[in-house]
């Protein structure tokens, strides 16, 4: 198999020469050992502006043996110590080199991850500079991770060390693909790990520029490998029994597979999974603000988001205002490509998904629920859906249970606190919630029973490297940014020392013989 040249010029309306350029010769999709190379699969990977449809690059997917070899390169990096014994000042000067690079093409990454994903600019600006602030982040670990001496009985030393883990798998999916990388990209690297990424097929093109950087700022060869491609290329990677830990980001579906595979070779696996959270709107809120962050947290992404506030919990009495004026709001956004100025939302990811949130719209309608705007496909090329509102859903509903993954709101009412708890609680998934209340104690009191690995109260989606995130439940397990992150990628080793007198006087005794 070998790559579709015939598109040379790939039409992106809006992009710069230096985008055009990068397309019109983008990287063959693998790196390994250091090296860019060819996949040697029967398929190609085609990567589509989902605002037109239209191809943006084709790479020949990773094989089997293509994965093996990652992993053999990122395996003998992990062995022979040129990265875990690497001095850690260094490896915080790589990292840092890498972020200097990132922020050096920022302009470049930022259309290419706003034309594979279709989000627009500025939300692609948004991720190329907190993938930057998560290296720099984790760049500042490198030499701040220690053990600790123990407290053991009197006549041992003990002490711990923290440990890199070997070669960690990092699988993920295409709505975020520079940050969710950098999420286990960076505490790995940090803490002496080698790294096999393998992007998702949908939006490859932003990692594999990283991974061109990382060669750039001087990173060991084999420390970071990228293999390309779809499912296949994953499960290869899962279920390879020389890799230590896989750091999983994507569908609750995909994630049981992974885990599967981790179970076969007792490998450590965090998941970070899909989600349908509760955004619960009390009557004593500040009603404009709340109303501004329900609509960040649907339409952002054009609510291709794991933490989308997907489900809106308002509260009876103020239910008929609050949607009055979200309806209007939402009803002046605009559709358009991710490059266009104008656009505040951009198109869904593929046809399928455009499909699959067409279907959704119609099981709201079929199960009682009110659609009250949008909904539609839109008269122009590419994958778009109007942002649809669905009021009046009974909190039994399908709807009200299952990822949509696009910008298709549902709206229960609750009558007290109890209700809204047990509302918010009610689906298998655990990933974020949003709270809006000026009541201090019942933000506390409301935020403790949430069932939710994080839970925002008075705002919605913000993100920070310091800030630890992941799911419970359906959502998976793990935490990635932060301290937490430090240790999903390390484990402690114990060394224990008999000091006593005995031991000492054997010692002397076997030096004087
Ligand atoms: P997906 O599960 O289809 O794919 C994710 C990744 O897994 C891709 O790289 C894919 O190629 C790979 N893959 C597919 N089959 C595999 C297998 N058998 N073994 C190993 N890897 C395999 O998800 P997606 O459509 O790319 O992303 C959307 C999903 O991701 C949504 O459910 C969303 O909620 C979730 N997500 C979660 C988070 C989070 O932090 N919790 C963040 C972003 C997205």
């Amino acid at each position: 198999m070998t790559r579709d040249t015939s598109v040379q010029a790939p039409s992106a309306p809006g992009a710069s020469a230096a985008t055009l350029d990068w397309l019109s010769s983008p990287p063959p999709g693998q790196l390994i050992a250091g090296a860019e190379r060819e996949g040697r699969a029967a398929e190609l990977v085609t990567v589509l502006d989902p605002g037109t449809g239209n191809q943006l690059a084709s790479v020949v997917a990773a094989s089997v043996d293509d994965v093996n070899d990652a992993v053999h390169a990122a395996r003998s990096a992990a062995d022979d110590g040129r990265w875990s014994e690497l001095d850690a000042d260094r490896r915080e000067a790589l990292l840092h080199a890498l972020a200097q690079l990132l922020e050096r093409d920022a302009d470049l990454v930022t259309e290419l991850e706003a034309l594979d994903t279709g989000k627009p600019r500025v939300q692609a600006a948004e991720d190329v500079q907190e993938a930057i602030s998560v290296l720099r982040y984790f760049a500042g670990w490198a030499n701040k991770h220690q053990g600790a001496v123990v407290p053991a009985p009197r006549q041992l030393h003990a002490y711990t060390t923290p440990e890199p883990l070997g070669v960690c798998a990092a699988i993920t999916p295409w709505n975020y693909p520079l940050p969710i990388l950098t999420y286990k990209l960076a505490p790995a690297l940090a803490t002496g790990n080698t790294v096999v990424a393998k992007p998702s097929e949908l939006a490859p093109l932003s990692v594999l520029h990283l991974a061109r950087l990382a060669v750039e700022a001087g990173i060991p060869d084999g420390v970071l490998n990228v293999v390309t491609g779809a499912g296949s290329t994953g499960a290869a990677l899962a279920g390879h029994p020389l890799i230590d830990k896989i750091a999983f980001t994507g569908s609750t579906a995909t994630g049981k597979r992974v885990m599967e595979s981790a179970t076969r070779n007792v490998t450590r696996v965090s998941l970070e999974l899909g989600g349908k959270s509760a955004h619960v709107v009390f009557a004593d809120a500040d009603l404009d603000a709340a109303v501004d962050a329900v609509m960040a947290g649907i339409w952002t992404n054009a609510g291709q988001v794991c933490i989308a506030g997907s489900r809106l919990l308002v509260e009876k009495s103020i239910e008929e205002e609050f949607l009055t004026e979200l309806t209007k709001r939402t009803g002046a956004l605009t559709l358009g490509h991710s490059l266009a100025d104008e656009a505040d939302l951009g198109p869904l990811i593929s046809a399928a998904q455009r499909d699959k949130v067409l279907h959704s719209v119609q099981t709201a309608s079929d199960e009682g629920g009110n659609v009250i705007v949008g909904g539609q496909t839109c008269d122009r090329d590419g994958f778009f859906v109007e942002p649809v509102i669905v009021a009046g859903v009974p909190a039994t509903a399908r709807i009200a249970h299952e990822e949509v993954f696009g910008p298709l709101l549902t709206v229960t009412s609750f009558g007290d606190e109890q209700e809204a708890v047990a509302i918010a609680n009610g689906t298998s998934y655990g990933l974020a919630a949003g709270l809006w209340t000026t009541d201090v104690g019942r933000a506390h009191h409301v935020s403790r029973r949430l069932r939710a690995g994080t839970v925002w109260v008075n705002t919605y989606g913000l993100f920070h490297p310091t800030l630890p995130f992941g799911g419970t439940g359906g959502s998976g397990f793990g935490r990635e940014l932060g301290s937490s992150a430090i240790d999903q990628y390390t484990e402690s080793k114990t060394t224990v020392m008999d000091i006593s007198a005995r031991s000492r006087s054997a010692k002397v005794e076997v030096s004087n013989d």
